[in-house]
């Protein structure tokens, strides 16, 4: 099954417990609009090379399309679908006004210069300017992409904006195209640490729910905005991160005390490796015994939580039979499939879904663009009290899904996020 059949499978099964009206679950089981360009780059040397880009509007009945660009060499057009899909049931279940979309380039953004992955950010922005827009469609960042490429799509996009001559009053502000950017580029104050710290948030209620101890062990695959984040406020909260890992592998505390993820980060930025952050058998500053783990490995440690933070399918039928954790909190979008997804909850495993786990990302996302289409800047102070509020107030309507139908809590946050999708529904 590939990853959007896997997504629609989530559909079908909420919907037998939505009570909507079956064209709603129909309109929602296609993208209203999926967009491909061609991006010919003059690449350094002086040669040309064409890369595929892709926006995918599926759903705008609660708003503008709203949804990350991801630059990968895996990026196809079945991911996009899932990815926006995605974003269309996070948007609901988290109650902001946005409807779903995605993007991304089909590039290792690794093999690009600084200058080369500028141009091709400039050229996607030129082909996209027709689709996108602060009251249309307002993409953001997601793997491989920072504030300092929003930052440059906004720039490319308000000079289109000005020499078109469009207007503010009708257009909305041109710096609301994108979120994510800069500080000094009408960012928002918050944003970078946002999904970490909304999954923290989340993490706090389930905590309480099932009485979780601080003696519990996490696993997390992937250290880079969102796995980072997440680490460090864990630590700073005294859970113990036992395992981390990046795209070459990762490391484990095999003591079970956790790592301290400051002096994790440090490592990783001067040795660019999570896996070379690692000492056996002698004095080290991060943990007292660990040893390289694969990211298959880490997987199927006999953790108490893990936390998939890097990229979807990752969690299958072939090894979902074999995770020990007991919970998993799904940080990274899409990482278990729906077949995965039957057997976890099989085993009595509690998966707090993406759509929920990660939505603090696109909640500041809102309040970024909320603040440029008010002319407004909040206080970190403010942007952290309303997120905790957002995913707060998510985390209860779930969870009381789930315990009202006796369903896991992914098929409650669809049915939460079909029931105000239907009631805004364009039939
Ligand atoms: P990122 O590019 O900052 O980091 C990705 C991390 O995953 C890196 O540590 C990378 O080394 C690792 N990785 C890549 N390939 C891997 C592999 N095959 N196995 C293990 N690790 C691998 O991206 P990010 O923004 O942290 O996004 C991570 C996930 O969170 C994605 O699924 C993304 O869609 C999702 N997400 C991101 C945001 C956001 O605001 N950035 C919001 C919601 C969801």
């Amino acid at each position: 099954m590939n990853t959007f059949d896997s997504a629609l499978s989530q559909l079908k099964k909420a919907s037998e417990y939505a009570d909507v009206d079956p064209s709603v679950i129909k309109l929602l089981s296609v993208p209203r609009r999926q967009i491909e360009v061609s991006l010919p780059l003059k690449r350094n040397d002086g040669s040309l090379e064409i890369f595929k880009g892709f926006r995918v509007q599926y759903n705008n009945w609660l708003g503008p399309f709203k949804g990350g660009l991801r630059y990968h060499p895996k990026v196809d057009i079945d991911e996009v679908k899932a990815l926006s899909f995605w974003m269309v049931i996070k948007n609901a279940v988290v109650n902001v006004p946005f409807g779903g979309g995605k993007g991304g380039i089909e590039v290792d953004p690794k093999r690009l210069s600084k200058k080369e992955l500028e141009e091709l950010t400039r050229i996607f922005t030129q082909r996209l300017f027709p689709n996108i827009g602060p009251l249309g469609d307002v993409p953001a960042p997601d793997v491989n992409t920072n504030p300092q490429i929003m930052g440059w799509i906004v720039e490319e996009y308000s000079k289109i904006f000005k020499e078109l001559d469009m207007d503010p009053k009708t257009e909305g502000n041109p710096t609301a195209v994108v979120t994510g950017k800069p500080l000094d580029k009408d960012g928002s104050e918050g944003r970078e640490e946002a999904t970490g710290l909304g999954g923290f948030y989340i993490f706090e209620q389930l905590v309480k729910k099932l009485n979780l101890s601080r003696k519990s062990t996490i696993a997390i695959q992937g250290f880079g905005n969102v796995g980072s984040h997440l680490a460090r406020l864990l630590y700073e909260n005294d859970y113990k991160v036992v395992a981390l890992s990046d795209s070459k592998g990762g490391i484990f505390d095999t003591k079970g005390e956790g790592f301290n993820i400051n002096l994790v980060r440090e490592c990783k930025l001067e040795k660019g490796l999570v896996s070379d952050c690692y000492c056996i058998g002698s004095v080290c500053d991060i943990a007292e015994d660990n040893e390289r783990i694969s990211n298959e490995q880490l997987l199927e440690l006999p953790v108490d939580i893990l936390i998939p933070a890097a990229l979807e399918g990752v969690i299958t039928a072939e090894n979902a039979d074999k995770i020990k954790a007991k919970v998993v909190f799904e940080m990274a979008n899409g990482p278990t499939t729906f077949e995965a997804d039957e057997v976890l909850d099989k085993k009595g495993i509690t998966v707090v879904p993406d759509v929920l786990a990660n939505s603090g990302g696109v909640t500041v996302s809102y309040f970024e663009w909320f603040q440029n289409m008010h002319n407004e800047a909040w206080q970190i102070e403010k942007v952290r009290e309303e997120l905790k509020k957002l995913m707060v107030d998510a985390f209860d309507n779930v969870w009381q899904i789930s315990q009202d139908k006796k369903i896991n809590m992914r098929t409650s946050a669809y049915v939460l996020a079909l029931q105000r999708l239907a009631a805004k529904s364009f039939l």
